[in-house]
């Protein structure tokens, strides 16, 4: 075991604050990596805030990361000390499934969780807000060493979030593709698009991120607090990614789709979405849901990061503002992606 730095929540709707633990031993087929940076998805303060289910605390939350190689077990044979790699959201899944299909191993039962889940030991997992983590070799992701290591770390989950479900929908040339709200997920969304040949759209709230959006790649922009919008939009889109976990007018967003056209859900309401009936029966309309990716899907996504140079738009701060950070996030006022500099841990 080794001793790790850290900030957690020591228990639900806390402040984050300074914390040590015990890193499991590593095994034959586990890497250990020192954490260089951590992105800060929204999805961390949901759970620190015990908005989804029952936390386990304290919670070290981060599964955005990007670190050096420390050291490796005997029977690794992908990684080498000093390589850079990432780590996402799981760490571990259905080791003992016969079936185990690695481009949807996401949604099998026996997913293991980087944080706020517990480990094949049934000590709880603990995230990406430390100096250290040690994960078997199978969960570890090579990232194109040319790629700024800090802008990188939030591919890990706001990119593959947003690839996955671009890839599965067949998003590309010829495809009308919306993607609403510009935030850590949204703007990664734009990006991986427009690469993809897609002619992207954003829906914002308002008109305050519309050069952002054009400079990301957005082909148009439409303020949602425009009724207008939906007039003019209406029928448009082959694929529309939504963002957002603030309530939304669900059946006014249908409406942009085109017959056959699908809505996919990545971002996580509190409460049941109220859509109804006739705003998917009559354009044959899909409603769907998308959760991160794979391992195979994510390694993927970082090498057509590394051959675009796409990477994240990002504030990069110290762990001792991560609070500040949260409420900022809450207000989407980030641009468009905080990211803690791990080395900060150190500083008093
Ligand atoms: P984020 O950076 O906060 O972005 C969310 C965006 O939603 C904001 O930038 C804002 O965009 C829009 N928004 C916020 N409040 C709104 C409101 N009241 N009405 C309409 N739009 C509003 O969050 P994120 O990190 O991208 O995560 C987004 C969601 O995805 C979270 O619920 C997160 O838990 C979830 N998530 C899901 C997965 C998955 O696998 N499905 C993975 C990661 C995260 P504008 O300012 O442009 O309107
Ligand atoms: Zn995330």
């Amino acid at each position: 075991m080794t001793l790790a730095k850290a900030y957690a929540a020591p228990s639900p709707k806390a402040p984050l604050e300074p914390f040590t633990f015990e890193r499991r031993a590593p095994n034959e087929d586990d890497v250990v990596i020192d954490i260089l940076y951590s992105g800060v998805c929204h999805s961390d303060i949901h759970q620190v805030r015990d908005e989804w289910f029952p936390g386990i605390y304290p919670q070290v939350p981060g599964h955005e990361i990007v670190g050096r190689v420390r050291q490796v077990g005997k029977k690794v044979t992908k990684f080498k000390e000093g390589d850079t790699v990432g780590v996402g959201c799981f760490v571990d899944s259905c080791v003992n499934c016969q079936t185990r299909d690695e481009d949807r191993e996401q949604y099998l039962p026996g997913l293991i969780q980087t944080y706020n889940n517990l480990d094949a030991d049934g000590q709880p997992t603990y995230g990406g807000y430390s100096d250290h983590i040690v994960v078997k070799e199978g969960y570890v992701l090579r990232v194109p060493d040319h790629l700024p290591k800090d802008a990188a770390a939030p591919l890990l989950c706001a990119g593959i979030t947003l690839w996955s479900p671009l890839k599965h929908w067949n998003a590309g040339p010829g495809k009308k593709v919306a993607i609403i709200g510009l935030g850590g997920l949204g703007h990664m969304g734009v990006k991986l698009a427009h690469a993809l040949g897609a002619e992207v759209t954003v829906l914002s709230q308002s008109l305050a991120k519309k050069d952002d959006a054009l400079r990301l790649g957005a082909d148009h922009y439409y303020p949602t607090n425009d009724a207008e919008t939906f007039k003019t939009l209406a029928g448009t889109f082959d694929l529309i990614i939504n963002t957002v976990s603030a309530p939304i007018d669900w059946n006014a967003y249908l409406g942009l789709l085109k017959v056959d056209g699908t809505m996919v859900l990545v971002g996580v309401p509190d409460n049941p979405i109220p859509v109804h009936a006739f705003s998917l029966i009559p354009g044959r309309k899909n409603l769907a849901g998308s959760m991160i990716g794979s391992i195979k899907e994510t390694q993927e996504m970082l090498d057509f990061c590394g051959e675009h140079n796409i990477v994240s738009d990002i504030e990069l701060i110290d762990i001792q503002d991560i609070n500040a950070a949260y409420e900022r996030v809450i207000k989407s006022d980030v641009r468009y992606r905080f990211v803690i500099d791990i080395a900060s841990l150190n500083k008093a």
